[in-house]
């Protein structure tokens, strides 16, 4: 397994080394590598929200998009 939210991987398969806006915090210039996927959604989020989201949050935010 390489370390695919690091370094030359992450560079190499995603351009922008995977940057952009996280669709839950709206923060811009992070890193969104982890994929969500729930009712036909799929959503590139960030790290911070990842987690929030297996603890249950941004139930709301999500339904709203
Ligand atoms: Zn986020």
């Amino acid at each position: 397994m390489s370390k695919a939210h690091r370094g030359r991987p992450l560079k190499e398969e995603n351009p922008g080394a995977g940057r952009g806006s996280c669709p839950l915090c709206k923060r811009s210039g992070l890193k969104l590598l982890y994929a969500y996927e729930a009712d036909d959604k799929k959503l590139a989020i960030c790290k911070q929200c990842n987690a929030a989201v297996k603890t249950g949050k941004f139930k709301e935010t999500i339904a709203a998009l």
